[in-house]
């Protein structure tokens, strides 16, 4: 594989983006790099130190910390462990809170610059799958391949409704479809890195599809272009 070799996959809430990824990551031995992730630990952080929104030094050296500590570990499978330093935070980064407040978190151009700047460091040692919002038009342009994952909203609300279910999380349908309708409302409308169909990616409507056909999707794109 060779330096640098980077394949991103952007979309909007619960497109499929994280499953695909990680699986894809696995299937083809690249490092996953989830910046959704990265993006809700910083949220997480500001939240336990009582950080306000408008107190953008903090807000800048959280995330210039958590760019720095950050690791997104694959285990067997396609099982992804988010350390900080030596705290597990996998579970927390994904608790109501958090998805509440990562998005106006997310839309402060230091904390974006932060992360992009670890972004491209993390891509520097190998090939990866980047997977967010702004993967293929901001931090990774000339990616090997680009892909923009979406769904139609009412089976984004219905997959992470289930999801969190499964995961005994107590929500109901509505509260779901609100947050999905938040989030895609900030991320597509703030002025730092927008949430946009990136030059050059390529369009997968996953509605109908299985998980599996769209990583052969990916996978045979991928082949098409001679990456990987
Ligand atoms: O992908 P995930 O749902 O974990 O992302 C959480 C949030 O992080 C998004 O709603 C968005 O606000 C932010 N994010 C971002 N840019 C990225 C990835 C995520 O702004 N590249």
């Amino acid at each position: 594989m060779s330096k640098g070799f980077v394949i991103t996959i952007d979309g909007p809430a619960a497109s499929g983006k994280s499953t695909v990824a990680r699986r894809l990551a696995y299937e083809m031995g690249l490092q996953l790099l989830d910046s959704g992730a990265m993006y809700r630990a910083v949220t997480l952080l500001t939240l336990e130190r009582g950080i306000g929104i408008s107190e953008i030094e903090k807000l800048a050296s959280v995330a210039e910390l958590i760019g720095n500590n950050l690791r997104i570990v694959m285990e067997k499978g396609d099982r992804v462990r988010i350390l900080f330093g030596s705290r597990d935070i996998t579970e927390e980064i994904r608790s109501a809170d958090v998805g509440k407040f990562v998005s106006p978190v997310s839309a402060v151009p230091e904390v974006r610059a932060q992360m992009v700047r670890a972004q491209r460091n993390m891509a520097l040692a190998g090939g990866v799958v980047a997977e967010g919002r702004d993967m293929g038009s901001t931090v990774f342009p000339d990616a090997c391949v680009k892909i923009f994952l979406d769904a139609l909203k009412q089976e984004r609300v219905r997959r992470r409704y289930i999801e969190l279910i499964e995961k005994s999380k107590d929500v109901t349908i509505e509260e779901v479809e609100k947050e999905i309708e938040m989030r895609d409302s900030i991320d597509s409308s703030r002025s730092a890195s927008p949430l946009r169909i990136p030059d050059g990616a390529i369009i997968i409507d996953t509605t109908n599809m299985t998980v599996e056909e769209v990583i052969s999707s990916i996978k045979q794109i991928c082949a098409n272009k001679g990456c990987g």
